[in-house]
């Protein structure tokens, strides 16, 4: 059945509202209980004129990859289908669906189809609306980058990660917060926030962190860890909210950044990471380049191998220890680029890798790791780096353990595999250093540069399993974008 969905929030006026929840397991952090999702949703439905169909559905799977697996939501699509309801609120984005590519085909081909559209209660996200898809996908994306690097941290126990990350629920609250009961809920500390507000306040009028740190009597490196942490500000650092309320308003937070970032390009060799989303290895000698002042450099003493792979036509200006951080990001901007624009051809192709992929084993995971290990070893050869060498034949080892394991992954059209290809260029030109850290991290599992002459990679198990191996070129020659050597490019 196709009944009509509304296009804007404007046009919700009556139509017959759905809940859906999402619980997390116990003990573990939240303040996005199933009371504060219902008070977001209470909250909508006055807002929009919504009436409330009296249906709810709830589960309590926290991974990112059980929810749509469970009874309940099988429920409720039926429901959905049944007509019996236009428009489902959810409390949270966070809380809906933490994995894209199902978040997608569960809001178009299930969900929408049936006439339904979802109303994410905290962004008045409508996903109906057109003017909303781009913001809903890139929260989607965020939603499940986070959640898969938290399950990742849990798993291996990185409990000094995750408190760097101010994911609440580490094993420290951030200075100023509190963490109490179980499950745990955040509190303020008023004394140590008095304290906070202090600093962002120093750090406002363009205080270095050696002040704020006599101003305050904390140590330097914690100053420097209470002034970029945006859970201050209300949110965590993935930009999810952080449910708790701002120490600091967001206005003053983000001054306290710029005036940081213009100290920082002042000051040579301080790097903020954040700024630089991609990790580049050198192809080379196998280091990793580093960010400085909007340029990703070699570490000293500059391999040869990646020192003379200067881009053609600049050979003979260019040193080749660094190049500009644009024109690396600009690099993998056109490689999605690539995945964007895929013609007929490609996209048979990729349907057809895709039906290959057999749940029994993955065999181009396999392949991969076989390239993987003839690369390693003629790397060997070269650098005769013996302890690099075993450490890759250990995770191969690891890695091929798991590609020979039966896969039961859920499958995918073509149609949603295009959809999915074709959203990804936007998503990399409308994200900031943290939005493109974590596209990177999703679709490779390392880049590796010699210089500015090539980039090669390798995908994730998730961009192979989408078949982006078909997709993309399996090494991208590198080249300045035309009129690219600014006057004053230094090489
Ligand atoms: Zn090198």
């Amino acid at each position: 059945m196709n009944r009509c969905l509304p296009a804007s929030l404007e046009d919700l006026t009556g139509l017959r509202a759905a809940r859906w929840f999402r619980e997390s397991t116990a003990g573990q952090y939240d303040n996005f209980g199933p009371d504060a999702q219902r008070d977001q949703q209470d909250r909508a439905i006055a807002r929009y004129g919504l009436i409330d169909a009296g249906l709810e559905w709830s589960v309590a799977s926290s991974g990112w990859k059980t929810a749509w697996q469970t009874p309940t939501w099988q429920a409720m699509i039926a429901s959905a289908e049944a007509g019996t309801f236009d428009i489902l609120v959810v409390g949270y984005v966070s809380r809906f669906l933490r994995n894209l590519k199902q978040t997608l085909i569960a809001v178009e081909d299930n969900l929408q189809r049936a006439g339904v559209a979802v109303l994410f209660a905290d962004e008045r996200l409508l996903t109906s609306d057109p003017d909303h898809w781009d913001q809903f996908t890139r929260e989607a994306h965020e939603a499940e980058a986070y959640s898969r690097k938290l399950s990742k941290r849990v798993k291996e126990g990185y409990g000094s990660k995750r408190r760097r990350l101010g994911v609440p629920g580490g094993n420290r609250a951030p200075f100023g917060i509190v963490r109490e009961g179980h499950p745990s809920v955040m509190r303020i500390d008023e004394t140590n926030a008095a304290i906070v507000r202090r600093a962002y306040e120093l750090a406002a009028t363009g205080a270095t962190d050696w002040q704020v740190a006599g101003a305050t009597a904390l140590k330097k490196t914690h100053i420097g860890e209470i002034l970029t942490n945006p859970i201050y500000a209300g949110r965590l650092r993935t930009g999810e909210p952080a449910g708790i309320t701002p120490i600091i308003d967001p206005g003053l937070w983000s001054k306290v950044q710029t005036a940081r970032e213009r100290r920082r390009t002042r000051t040579p060799g301080r790097i903020v990471k954040r700024n630089y989303p991609l990790s580049l290895r050198c192809l080379g000698c196998g280091r990793f380049l580093f960010g400085d002042v909007g340029r990703y450099r070699h570490p000293a003493p500059t391999c040869e191998a990646f020192r003379s792979a200067t881009p053609p036509g600049l050979d003979r200006r260019a040193k080749g220890h660094s190049y500009q951080q644009t024109w690396y990001e600009d690099a993998v901007g056109t490689l999605l680029g690539t995945i964007g624009s895929v013609d007929d051809a490609t996209i048979s192709e990729v349907v057809r890798l895709h039906d290959a992929y057999q749940p029994k084993a993955d065999e181009l995971g396999l392949a991969r790791i076989a390239k993987e290990r003839e690369e390693a070893g003629r790397k060997l050869a070269l650098t005769r780096d013996i302890v690099a060498w075993q450490a890759t034949m250990t995770r191969l080892d690891a890695a091929e353990a798991l590609a020979r394991q039966p896969l039961d992954a859920p499958r995918l059209t073509p149609l949603e595999i295009v959809d999915y290809l074709r959203s990804l260029p936007a998503l990399w030109a409308d994200s900031g250093p943290d939005g493109r850290q974590m596209i990177t991290s999703a679709i490779f599992a390392r880049t590796d540069v010699l210089g500015f002459r090539r980039l090669e990679y390798e995908l994730t198990e998730d961009a192979v399993e989408l078949g982006l191996d078909a997709a993309l070129p399996a090494v991208l020659e590198l080249k300045p974008k035309v009129g690219g050597f600014g006057r004053g490019e230094r090489i």
